[in-house]
């Protein structure tokens, strides 16, 4: 295993074995917010559907946020109140840049956890089930693809203690913190969803997704799209510090006024 490789699995390691109040911090810097997600499945859930194009302290206050405006967030309401969420949503400030699509994510899955789960997220993932039986489950749900359906298995399995089976079926999100780091570290040198869950299997063949948060957090912490902090970074003794590349491509950074449209910088892609 590559320097790198080693040094990213022992954080990953740590941050799991540091549990759930310390491995990824808080969700969002909005205290009540961050309680909620942490307290509530359905919370959970309906927060993942904000994970997208906005920064993640952001997308985890969503339902909070909506369950503020709206007085509520019970999901019979919710279910049978379309235009009062796409209302709640798309007010000023608007909760998310998505004021069209994610109401109706919202609606679809709270319409979802009642008709199949009994109205509990928590059916979604019991214990006992396959992190791949978890992850299509997740994908079934309206705005959850592959990209957020494996983050949050992961962060299930990691941050709130789901006994699920088939670790080693984990893998990564393909997220753009965890792919510019593969691609700077060099542990991938194509930036495809192929390669970074490979890359992940030869780092981590029992748990590839061990690697999920490290990765995320190295990338928003110290490998920034520019001005990257390879001194400060965790990796930066073993690193190879391929900077040039970016998750937007591999090869030589675009113009800054590319990268900073292209690039969601701290944010969930
Ligand atoms: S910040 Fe520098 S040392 Fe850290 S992963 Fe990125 S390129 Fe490597």
């Amino acid at each position: 295993m590559s320097g790198v490789g080693a040094a990213l699995l022992t954080y990953g390691e740590q941050l799991a074995a540091a549990g759930a109040a310390q491995a990824g911090g808080a969700f969002t810097d909005l205290a009540p917010a961050d309680e909620l997600v942490k307290r509530s499945p359905e919370a959970f859930l309906l927060g993942v559907l904000f994970t997208q194009g906005i920064p993640a302290e952001r997308a985890w206050a969503g339902s909070y946020l909506l369950g503020q405006r709206l007085g509520t967030l019970d999901l019979a309401y919710i279910a049978s109140s379309p235009d009062a969420v796409a209302a709640a949503v798309a007010a000023p400030p608007a909760l998310h840049r998505f004021v069209h699509t994610l109401p109706r994510w919202i609606v679809a899955a709270a319409g979802r956890l009642l008709s199949e789960y009994g109205g509990s997220a928590s059916a979604v993932w019991p214990d006992g089930t396959h992190v791949l039986e978890v992850t299509r489950r997740l994908r079934d749900f309206d705005g959850i693809g592959e990209k957020k359906a494996t983050m949050a298995t992961e962060i299930l399995v990691r941050h709130f203690g789901a006994r699920l089976k088939g670790a080693e079926c984990g893998s990564v999100a393909y997220d753009v913190q965890v792919r510019r780091v593969f691609l700077r570290s060099g542990l991938i040198s194509e930036d495809t969803p192929r390669a970074v869950r490979e890359a992940a299997c030869l780092v981590a063949p029992n748990a590839p997704g061990t690697l999920d948060l490290a990765a995320w957090l190295v990338g928003r912490e110290s490998c920034r799209p520019r001005a990257p902090r390879c001194d400060a970074c965790r990796l930066g003794a073993v690193c190879p510090r391929l900077v040039g590349r970016n998750a937007e491509g591999v090869g030589p950074r675009r113009s800054q006024s590319s990268a900073r449209k292209k690039s969601p910088e701290s944010s969930l892609g």
